[in-house]
């Protein structure tokens, strides 16, 4: 797919950032960014009112009320730019995990919002083999001659991946928290080990100061000259053996009693998260903005309701009501009571 971009593409050819993440456990994190390889667009999508085929995006509180949508007319202004980059996510551990997530993000190039709706029109219908929505996608220049400034499209592409990161925030948190666990217990296994090693030295110093007792006991009791010299030469060998043990003893009472700071450090490094965040592709798409206006009405009453709006993203404000300007929402739903339109909250 990156062979021969045609010159369009290549005006827009950038280079990407890839996000990367160390978590130290548990020290916190630190952040790396690196630049990584370049990348082109995947043609252009443009979503517009008439490819949509007036299937417009109910906002709930007009869908959760109580009264009907008779009908809904939407009236585009211009055209707005998102990208949708499609960002690889890898989470691992130097030495167990390796997991990967795909995420699919659309950011809108000037606000940097998320439009999950375009995400969703692009996945379920634009990728999919039985879609007739693929006339809507031209290659490299499309709907227009508009370029996007290189630094636009690599600040909405580093947006998407931020984005895209938080998505997963819950499964990298769980496989934090099981490095983290293994970490934990690795340390544990080591702390035993060496208390267990503490142990067995002073079995051995006990055990050689015994026999040093018993070598003094054969020099006392030496027959002859040579047997004496003999015992010496023991005494002397097992003095050096208990000396070399002791200091050994010493040492890992010294890191004990350090906390084995320089282990701790080591397991914890190495069970340490590493987060890499990817962009892998990107679409340009342009989506129409606009209001829209719905009709709605309880019985033959009938009224009006007019929001801004977008293609693929559905309403895009928040939106008061009218009559006493509490914010609409799933909780608080447009009603009518008497041909008067108003909220749950007022009528
Ligand atoms: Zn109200």
């Amino acid at each position: 797919m990156r062979s021969k971009p045609t010159p369009q593409i290549r005006a827009i050819w950038i280079s990407l950032v890839s996000v990367r993440e160390l978590w130290e456990i548990p020290p916190p994190r630190t952040l790396n960014s690196s630049r990584l390889s370049v990348s082109v667009p995947v043609g252009r999508f443009a979503l517009t009112d008439s490819l949509t085929d007036s299937d417009y995006r109910y906002p709930p509180w007009i869908s959760k009320g109580d009264i009907e949508i008779d009908d809904a007319t939407f009236s585009p202004y211009y055209d707005r730019t998102a990208v949708c980059v499609f960002v690889r996510i890898d989470i691992e551990t130097v030495s167990e995990y390796q997991t990967q997530f795909l995420e699919a993000v659309t950011v809108d190039t000037k606000s940097k919002d998320r439009i999950p709706g375009v995400t969703e029109i692009l996945v379920d219908e634009l990728f999919s083999p039985t879609t007739d929505w693929r006339g809507g996608v031209t290659e490299g220049g499309g709907t227009g001659d508009e370029t996007i400034a290189s630094d636009t499209l690599t600040d909405a592409i580093v947006a998407g991946q931020k984005a895209a990161t938080k998505d997963v925030q819950e499964k990298i948190d769980e496989i934090r928290r099981s490095a983290s666990r293994a970490a934990d217990s690795e340390f544990q296994e080591h702390r035993q080990l060496q208390e267990q090693r503490i142990n067995d030295y002073h079995n051995e110093l006990a055990s050689l100061s015994n026999r040093l007792q018993n070598a003094s006991t054969d020099i006392d009791g030496a027959n002859s000259q040579q047997q004496r010299v003999e015992a010496l030469e023991k005494r002397q060998e097992l003095k050096t053996k208990k000396e070399g043990l002791q200091a050994e003893l010493e040492e890992l009472l010294h890191e004990k009693e350090q906390g084995y700071t320089q282990k701790r450090r080591d397991i914890y490094r190495r069970h340490a998260i590493e987060v890499n965040t990817q962009p892998i592709t990107f679409t340009i798409v342009t989506y129409e903005r606009g209001e829209i206006e719905f009709s709605v009405g309880t019985g033959d009453r009938t009224a009006v309701v007019r929001t801004p709006y977008a293609i693929g993203a559905g309403v895009t404000n928040e939106v008061q009501c009218d009559n006493c300007h509490t914010q609409l929402s799933t909780e608080n739903p447009i009603s009518m009571r008497a041909g008067r339109l108003g909220c749950q909250n007022c009528l």
